[in-house]
C-alpha cells in the first residue's frame, strides 16, 4: 500500500482579479477539497459571516496566534493582517485531500518555503485597467483604499515568476478549466512521487 498525500494549492492574485470566484468554482469541481477559513484582524464586510467567510479576531488574538506557530503562514495587507490556521491544512493533507487556499503574495511565497510540493497559482486580470474597472464595480472600499489594493496588485503581479502557473481570468469557465488542470497536474506528480516512495521504501529503486 501506498501513502496518498494530498495538495496544498494556492491561488493568489490581486485584490479584484477574481480570486474568491475562481476559488468557489475550482472547489465545486473537487469534492475530495477541504476549504481553509482564514483568520483576519480586518472587520466583517456586510453580509459575511464569522467562521464562514473568515474568523473575525481582535489583534491580540492574532498575535497569540503567531506567537504559538499556530499559522501556517500570515501577512499585512492594507493595514490589518490576515492568517492561515495551521492544523486543519496539515491534516486535511496528510489525509490526501486537496487544500485550495485564497491567499495574497506573501503568504503564497511563505507556503512554498514550508511544502515545496504546494502548487502556486496566480491568478493576472486580462489588463491592469480592467482590474480597476472590476475593483471599482465591486464597491467595497472607499477610493482611499482602493488606491492601495491598486498599489500592492502592481506589486503582486510583478511577481509572476515565483509562481508555478498563470492564468488570465478573462473568461470565467476557461480560467476555472486552466486551474483545475493544473490542480491535476500538480496532483498527480505528487502521487507519483508518493508512489515511487511506497514502492521503494528503502530507496532501493
Ligand atoms: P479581503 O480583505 O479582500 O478579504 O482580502 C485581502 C487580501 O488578503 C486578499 O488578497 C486575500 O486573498 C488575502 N487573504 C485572505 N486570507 C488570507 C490569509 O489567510 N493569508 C494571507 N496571506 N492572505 C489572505
Amino acid at each position: 500500500m501506498t501513502a496518498s498525500r494530498g495538495l496544498l494549492a494556492v491561488i493568489a492574485g490581486p485584490s479584484g482579479v477574481g480570486k474568491g470566484t475562481v476559488h468557489g468554482r475550482a472547489r465545486a469541481w473537487l469534492p475530495e477539497s477541504v476549504l481553509s477559513v482564514s483568520v483576519t484582524t480586518r472587520a466583517p464586510r456586510p453580509g459575511e459571516v464569522d467562521g464562514v467567510d473568515y474568523h473575525f479576531i481582535s489583534p491580540e488574538r492574532f498575535q497569540e496566534l503567531v506567537d504559538q506557530d499556530q499559522l501556517l503562514e500570515w501577512a499585512e495587507y492594507d493595514g490589518e493582517r490576515y492568517g492561515t490556521p495551521r492544523a486543519p491544512v496539515e491534516e486535511a493533507v496528510a489525509a490526501g485531500r486537496i487544500v485550495v487556499l485564497d491567499i495574497e503574495l506573501q503568504g503564497a511565497l511563505q507556503v512554498k518555503e514550508h511544502d515545496p510540493a504546494a502548487l502556486l497559482v496566480l491568478l493576472v486580470p486580462p489588463s491592469f485597467e480592467e482590474l480597476e474597472r472590476r475593483l471599482r464595480a465591486r464597491g467595497t472600499e472607499p477610493e482611499a483604499a482602493l488606491q492601495r489594493r491598486l498599489a500592492r496588485a502592481r506589486e503582486e503581479l510583478s511577481a509572476a515568476h515565483r509562481f508555478d502557473v498563470e492564468v488570465v481570468n478573462d473568461d470565467l469557465d476557461h480560467c476555472v478549466e486552466e486551474v483545475l488542470a493544473a490542480i491535476e497536474r500538480a496532483r498527480a506528480s505528487a502521487q507519483a512521487a508518493s508512489d515511487r516512495t511506497g514502492d521503494h521504501p528503502s530507496g532501493l529503486a
